[in-house]
């Protein structure tokens, strides 16, 4: 497959002002800071991080809503950033967005056909009475919601149906890739399934490119044949869907899946669970080198001075952005003060596995 989207250290910089009479620059908020992925055409990207690292602007700065500080970003071998005007507005219609809250995204004074009409006047495909209502109806079949939807307002519907016209919305401009920002979080776990089955329905249907913004992995998992995973403005690794969970590398990834409950009592059982302790760092003030190391395990002397690179780690060709990766995953570097605790303290160690619970005292 070829790549639809190529992000090249891609950077999203917010100057943080001061002053009464003159706005002074005093630092920057380092939202993204140096992002390179692509995105097959067909495929589906995960990407995942904790709230605040910077995943959504990414996504925003790759539509431009946001702009980006530098860096590249080639869409169909167009480059985006150089777009301008008439150009970039018809350029946009090939990017939509799907976004987290329908309730908030959808504006509950206009019905669900003047919010879907409006899409299509802003981009010149208003093309006669007939037409229109032709294409709103199969657009709205395809989400699976009836042609009498059409006149009902956005309060009307429950949070799942109003999830199905934020995406018809999208939909009805023919887009090619799309972007959902938390495309499920906002909804009950029974609906979010009935969700994320539609957007794979419509991916195999239309050939659709997806980017899906989450903070859950248990979200990605299901549709996502690659995934990324952010920490604090960067890439920290990227795999295939199936090979991250089966071999996560990086201190970081491996904390996320350990706290990913598992539906099988003698798995659960055996699972490791890697706590991390403190916040997310601030990312007006970024810690030197590897931006994981106020909170990693493993870090050592190294990871204060040298900010590790994003490197293919085998012949699999999943990246990893740790300079022990290959030293963690062998064992032979081993966590700083582990203090094992069983998860059923009446059994024997050795068959039902520990939690681990680290806690960090000496940070380079
Ligand atoms: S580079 Fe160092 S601090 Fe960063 S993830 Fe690897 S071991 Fe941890």
């Amino acid at each position: 497959m070829s790549a639809l989207v190529k992000i090249d250290d891609l950077k999203v910089h917010f100057p943080i002002k001061s002053g009464l009479l003159f706005d002074r620059t005093v630092g920057y908020v380092y939202a993204v800071d140096g992002v390179s992925l692509e995105i097959k055409k067909g495929e589906t990207y995960g990407l995942v991080g904790e709230s605040g690292c910077g995943k959504s602007t990414l996504g925003r700065g790759l539509l431009r809503l946001i702009e980006p500080t530098s860096g590249e970003i080639t869409f169909d071998g167009t480059d985006v950033r150089a777009l301008k005007g008439e150009q970039m507005r018809l350029f946009r219609r090939r990017i939509q967005m799907v976004f987290q809250d329908p309730m908030s995204s959808l504006d509950p004074r206009q019905s669900v056909q003047s919010l879907l009409v409006e899409g299509l006047r802003a981009h010149g495909l208003h093309t006669g009475r007939a037409d229109v209502q032709k294409r709103l109806r199969s657009t709205l079949d395809s989400v699976g919601l009836p042609a009498s939807a059409l006149n009902k307002y956005p309060h009307e519907f429950s949070g799942g149906q109003r999830q199905r016209i934020g995406i018809a919305r999208a939909l009805v401009l023919g887009p090619e890739l799309i972007v959902a920002d938390e495309p499920v979080s906002a909804l009950d776990v029974s609906i979010q399934a009935q969700v994320i089955n539609l957007l794979g329905d419509l991916q195999e249907s239309l050939g659709l490119t997806y980017l899906v913004i989450a903070h859950d992995l248990a979200v990605v998992r299901h549709i996502s044949d690659t995934i990324g995973v952010m920490y604090l403005g960067s890439l920290v690794e990227e795999a295939d869907g199936d090979q991250l969970y089966e071999r996560p590398l990086h201190p970081y990834t491996r904390a996320l899946l350990s706290a990913v409950p598992i539906p099988d009592p003698r798995v659960e059982d055996r699972r490791e669970r890697i706590l991390l302790v403190g916040d997310l760092p601030s990312p007006a003030n970024p810690p030197s080198g590897c931006r994981f190391r106020t909170r990693c395990p493993w870090s050592q002397a190294r990871c204060a001075e040298e900010r590790p690179e994003l490197r293919v780690f085998d012949d699999s060709g999943q990246r990893v952005a740790c300079h022990f990766a290959e030293e963690i995953r062998s064992g032979d570097l081993t966590p700083h003060e582990v203090r094992a605790e069983l998860v059923h303290p009446d059994s024997d160690p050795a068959e039902v596995g520990a939690e681990l619970i680290v806690t960090r005292t000496d940070l380079p």
